[in-house]
């Protein structure tokens, strides 16, 4: 685990204090509830019905008038000594996709609550469209709270974008009963999971040059401004961990190194359900077909379109398209996937 990783970690299993959850107390237990039998929540459902109708997550304090600043200052360094930014221009395109600090949340906010909001149950899946808010980079770094969020949209406090902030909330009260996930399995019977090593197919994958036109186009999204729709996260999670059967961890440490919103809690959540080893997991058997997310989720193919255009050209039939083949079958790796699956059980 890098030093970057081991530092959040420790932050994020340490006592929560702050406002950047909604609810301060992540330690709740089933035993909260006089008739569950006192575990940690594993199903998401319980546990967001539990806090979003029992807890008041309280006002957000107003912003200080002033910060006293110490008496003496510590010794420092000069930024640049830090040597912080990167040598080579791999960040460029993220300029034109974020502006960090609150002024950039607020404005992320504020588009996504005068209008995409509204249909967000419905647009929420299709990654050509801006149905969601991208918040997610401010909420992980405070530049918003969700409790700004929860004040800002008291309308949509019972619908479906609460109840994703209320993932968040899950990720991490999973992380705070179960800090080991961050390497190993949930459900342990997945430590004997056979998973292939293969530094050619991980390389294609993280490149975006799989020859599956979905699977490219988010991981293209992901490399040019650092964040990925949702939908298209749980399809190349799907494509790394069933198709190619590479190990979870792999896809969760090239999302950590490279996405904006980065947060342990959310990242170990969201590639355990990928491989089903976690809480309230995709079953084993549910692999996503990749070709046919593409057609519902992006019928007019212009998500795929914007980052992959030589996979229309090649598909349209042009000669000499730098377009590859797909580097593996869909459907033998699924049907290998569900065997090696199925294995766990014996
Ligand atoms: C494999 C995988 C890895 C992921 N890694 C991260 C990560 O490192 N950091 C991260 O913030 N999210 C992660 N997610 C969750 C989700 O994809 C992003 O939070 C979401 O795409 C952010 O876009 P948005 O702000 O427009 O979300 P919206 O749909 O507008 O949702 C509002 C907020 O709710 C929270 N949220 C939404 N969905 C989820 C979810 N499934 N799990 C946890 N919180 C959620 C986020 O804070 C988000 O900003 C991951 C999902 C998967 C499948």
């Amino acid at each position: 685990m890098s030093a970057a990783r081991t530092a959040a970690k420790t932050a994020s299993t340490a006592p929560a204090t702050g406002p950047t959850l909604l609810w301060l107390r992540l330690d709740l237990r089933l035993a909260d509830h006089p008739d569950l039998s006192g575990k940690p929540f594993q199903v998401f459902t319980p546990f967001w019905r539990k806090v979003s109708t029992g807890l008041d997550p309280g006002t957000p304090a107003p912003a200080p008038r002033r910060i006293p600043a110490p008496e003496r200052w510590p010794d420092g360094q000069p930024l640049d000594a830090l040597r912080l930014l990167p040598t080579l221009p791999w960040a460029e395109g993220f300029a034109g996709a974020w502006q960090p600090g609150e002024a950039g949340a607020a404005r992320n906010l504020e588009a996504f609550l005068d209008g995409p909001v509204k249909d967000y149950g419905d647009r929420r899946n299709f990654p050509g469209e801006r149905g969601t808010s991208r918040l997610s980079p401010h909420l992980h770094f405070g530049e918003v709270s969700p409790r700004q969020v929860w004040h800002a949209a008291p309308k949509w406090r019972t619908g479906q974008f609460m109840a994703e902030i209320g993932w968040r909330e899950f990720a991490h009260h999973l992380l705070w009963h179960f800090p080991h996930t961050t390497d190993k399995p949930l459900r342990s019977d997945f430590e004997r999971f056979p998973w292939r090593s293969d530094a050619a197919h991980l390389r294609a994958w993280q490149r975006g040059l799989t020859g599956v036109p979905m699977v490219d186009a988010g991981m293209r999204e992901l490399w040019h401004t650092g964040w990925m729709h949702n939908r298209v996260r749980m399809v190349v999670g799907s494509f790394l961990v069933k198709n190619l059967r590479l190990h979870w961890l792999e896809g969760a440490r090239w999302f950590w190194d490279t996405l904006v919103d980065a947060d342990l809690a959310s990242n170990t959540l969201g590639w355990q359900w990928c491989a089903g080893c976690g809480a309230d997991a995709a079953p084993y058997f549910r692999v996503f077909n990749p070709e046919s997310q593409a057609e519902k989720f992006d019928p007019e193919g212009s998500y795929v379109r914007r980052w992959v255009p030589e996979a229309a050209t090649a598909a349209a039939g042009a000669k000499g398209g730098a377009y590859p083949a797909p580097i593996v079958d869909l459907k033998a790796s699924r049907v290998a996937a569900l065997e090696a699956f199925a294995s766990l059980r014996k």
